[in-house]
């Protein structure tokens, strides 16, 4: 099966993901059996962190942070603009108010200064975003945290695999979440993971992933098996045993993933190094990046073609190149429901009118890297490049 289009991004499914979820679908458990757990533990073991509570999706393991941290109505979580729309919903999900702090212009990452200004007495967490696979600057935005007393949420669903300072992504802030959608490094088809330091917490979420019922064995042992209780109001987050075989599988296959697309990353980087008006954001020296995206801005000045002329011609070329993201204090739902607009966020703002996501996936050929590169350069070259 291929699609017509070079997408942006796809899953790398091989034989061994599919024995293992076809053995999952033989065994008795399609759903919260031992590969559930399997697959907690050998997460925890990889990133090497304390709890992890595997969820049904990204967007999901973020509203478990939420309900973890007791956000509530009229609670206010500082959150980046360029970012998908959940990392901003999962506050509203909670009854609370996200609060949009602007991006650093080079490496479009939630800016600790920016941060520090939207803090008010009503400030109960920050959620970061490690924009495109490249991990916020933890230690900076803990300085500003830490001395308030401020959790800080990862959303770490574009940076599995990658490390900040030699620390792994997934010890670095208090909550950190992943989502295993099929463009991102490893894939259960929907699923997501909830990971932290805190017992309490992670205990906390694998109630609320399941109805808000206390699942203590032993009481249940004691009381008899058909007794459960629920404690508070939950969902249903479950992740299906069958999707964490795949998971399990994936999770082996995630350091080689990580750097094909550092590699294909590599080709870019120099490809676009001698043309001035495609300019790769910024990647801090203390960071090892995991290259979800494939980030570029185009000046239009400079290439004599606008944004969008280029990305319809690499669309029209089958190359299938994205803008990641309309910034969401944007969105008609924010504006109306909280009074966001244009001017709030310039840096993101000015940002969206420019950037451009090239497709990176491990799976991608040598020949299809070239081919993107050629694209570019055949649509800004008649105008502007300048070889340097
Ligand atoms: C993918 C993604 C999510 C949501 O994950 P799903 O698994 O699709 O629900 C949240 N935040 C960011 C930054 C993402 O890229």
């Amino acid at each position: 099966m291929s699609f017509p289009v070079l997408p942006y991004g796809r899953q790398s499914i091989d034989e061994t993901d599919i024995e293992g979820v076809v053995a999952a679908l033989k065994s008795d458990w399609l759903t919260t059996g031992p590969k559930v757990d399997a697959f907690e533990e050998k997460f925890v073991e990889l990133l090497g962190v304390d709890h992890a509570v595997a969820v049904s999706s990204g967007t999901a393991a973020l509203h478990c942070a939420m309900h973890a941290l007791g956000i509530g109505p009229g609670d206010e979580v500082i959150v980046p603009p360029l970012t998908f729309a959940a990392t901003a919903n999962c506050v509203v999900f909670q009854g609370g108010v996200p609060v949009f702090a602007d991006v650093d212009p080079k490496t479009l990452l939630l800016d600790p200064v920016q941060v520090d200004r939207k803090i008010s007495r009503k400030t109960k967490a920050i959620i970061a975003v490690d924009y495109a696979g490249q991990p916020c600057d933890y230690d900076a935005l803990d300085s500003i945290a830490k001395s308030k007393n401020i959790p800080i949420v990862a959303d770490a669903c574009h940076s599995l695999g990658a490390q900040y300072k030699d620390r792994t992504v997934g010890t670095l802030a208090d909550i950190s979440v992943f989502s295993f959608h099929p463009v991102k490094q490893i894939t259960t088809g929907e699923g997501g993971m909830v990971v932290t330091a805190n017992s309490e917490w992670a205990q906390r979420i694998r109630r609320f992933r399941n109805h808000g019922i206390s699942s203590d064995f032993k009481q249940r042992a004691h009381e008899g098996s058909w007794f459960y209780e629920m404690m508070e109001l939950g969902f249903n987050y479950r992740l299906t045993d069958f999707q964490s075989a795949l998971g399990i599988s994936q999770l082996g296959k995630l350091s080689g993933f990580v750097r094909k697309r550092q590699a294909i990353a590599d080709i870019y980087n120099q490809a676009f190094a001698s043309i001035q008006g495609v300019s790769p954001l910024e990647v801090r020296s203390d960071v090892a990046h995991a290259y979800h995206l494939y980030v570029t801005r185009i000046a239009s000045e400079a290439l004599g073609i606008t944004r969008e002329a280029l990305f319809a011609a690499l669309r029209a070329e089958g190359i299938g190149v994205n803008v990641h993201y309309i910034p969401v204090h944007l969105h008609p739902y924010y504006r109306q429901k909280f009074g966001t607009g244009r001017g709030l966020c310039p840096v993101a703002e000015e940002a969206y009118e420019r950037i451009l996501s090239l497709p990176v996936f491990p799976s991608m050929a040598v020949g299809e890297v070239d081919r993107v590169v050629s694209a570019v350069m055949k649509n800004v070259r008649p105008s502007g490049s300048m070889p340097r």
